[in-house]
């Protein structure tokens, strides 16, 4: 099988981008922790810490206990983000990138000559240098070669930190099969165990199950092909799951058609999207919103004669962002018109990936409901009450809601 993909993946990712900022960390034990608590776990641990045996989910006080000079820094998601944005462009100047899997995952594809040995480990270490250049000489990545996304993703995580693994048909046998079950993405713990109800305790039996098996094991025919043809180093093209958009707009009542009963609707649109967002589990990267007027004759979409805006925002699939977004792009409506449909898009979509950490997850979310809270709250405090009370309307719900209140809202549109 040809190499068709490379895989990066950056080394222990938080803690390296802390490293990077702070050259005064560069080879001491760091956690990078969530808040300021011993109560917290780590969500990354930079690999003098590792060497202690602190790993992702290492609770602070335990932390601490297996390594006396831990230094624990608070996360700075504005940073990774940055960085995030630093690492693709430094990908994407040597190659095209195929698929971003997550903050620190990303794969290309291999054409032409780029699939021979040599040239892909060339590639390899050119991308390492663009990302040195790009993103700072402390940004280590591991990167995969193999014939699909999968193989090359277990290449990239046989050497960690710094490596670069090419899997060649003639590698695969031997890299695999010193493997555990749960080193291939995708095989769990529960998966790990229905394999070995059916007999299977080793790669080189996996690997050796017909493809009758496999859909047994996987209970689908579709996955069991899928395990078959990957395992044998095929290139299995997952369907098409890149999403545009999430868009959302309404025509206005006759009622609303005033300046706070747009901005209320338009608040509602936009608690809808970012659910929305949520249930199928993208991150957005842009937020857009848009008014047409009654007084314009093409009243039909807001591109013909009415107004629009946009920004970009970090990737992110919380409400608070989206709103704190949309609140600002009002401040800029044209003045003294009559709306008559709003409506809101996210774009530049990005599959949500696992492998940021859920702790992570949950905690960045909460800081940012409440940064942007604050924000809101600080600066269109008139817009909060005022959605407050279209809540009530809308709804013959309490008058007011809260920040902390709006998951359940989100539930009640979605
Ligand atoms: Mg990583």
């Amino acid at each position: 099988m040809p190499l068709r993909y490379l895989f990066l993946d950056m080394n222990a990712f938080f803690a390296s981008v802390e490293q990077q900022y702070k050259p005064e960390l560069r080879g001491k034990p760091v956690a990078v922790i969530p808040t300021d608590a011993e109560s917290t776990a780590c969500i990354a641990a930079s690999y003098e810490a590792k060497a202690f045996g602190i790993k992702t989910g290492t609770p602070v006080w335990e932390a601490r206990k297996l390594c006396r000079g831990l230094i624990c820094v608070v996360a700075d998601h504005k940073r990774y983000v940055i960085m995030h944005n630093r690492i693709l462009d430094a990908l994407g100047s040597v190659l095209p990138i195929d698929r971003v899997m997550s903050i620190d995952e990303m794969s290309c594809r291999l054409m032409g000559d780029d699939r021979k040995t040599e040239n892909a480990i060339a590639i390899g270490y050119q991308i390492k240098k663009a990302i040195y250049e790009r993103a700072g000489d402390h940004m280590r990545c591991s990167i995969g070669i193999g014939p699909n996304t999968m193989l090359a993703k277990m290449a990239a995580d046989m050497k960690k930190p710094n490596g670069l693994t090419v899997l060649t048909d003639a590698d695969i046998p031997s890299a695999l099969h010193q493997l555990k079950l749960e080193d291939f993405p995708g095989i769990g713990p529960r998966m790990a165990r229905r394999l070995n109800l059916y007999g299977v305790f080793a790669v080189q039996q996996l690997c050796a199950l017909p493809v009758k098996s496999l859909s047994e094991v996987w209970g689908s025919k579709v996955l069991g092909g899928r395990w078959f043809r990957l395992l044998r180093g095929e290139d299995v093209i997952d369907p098409p799951s890149r999403r545009q958009t999430v868009s959302h707009s309404h025509v206005l009542p006759p009622d609303l058609r005033t300046d706070a009963g747009s901005y209320g609707i338009l608040v509602r649109l936009a608690h809808k999207a970012a659910a929305r967002l949520r249930k199928i589990n993208y991150w957005t990267g842009g937020v857009s919103i848009g008014v047409s007027f009654q007084d314009d004759p093409h009243s039909g979409g807001w591109h013909s004669g009415g107004w629009d805006a946009g920004c970009r925002v970090p990737h992110c699939q919380d409400t608070p962002t989206v709103l704190l977004a949309v609140a600002k792009l009002w401040k800029d409506r044209p003045p003294n018109r009559v709306p008559f449909k709003v409506g809101v898009v996210l774009s530049d979509l990005r599959p949500a990936k696992s492998a940021t950490p859920s702790l992570f997850e949950a905690d960045r979310k909460a800081a940012e409901v409440s940064k942007a809270m604050d924000e809101v709250n600080a600066e269109f405090g008139a817009s909060v009450i005022h959605f407050g009370a279209m809540h009530g309307l809308e709804h013959a719900a309490p008058t007011r809601i809260a920040f902390t209140q709006i998951p359940d809202f989100d539930r009640r549109v979605s």
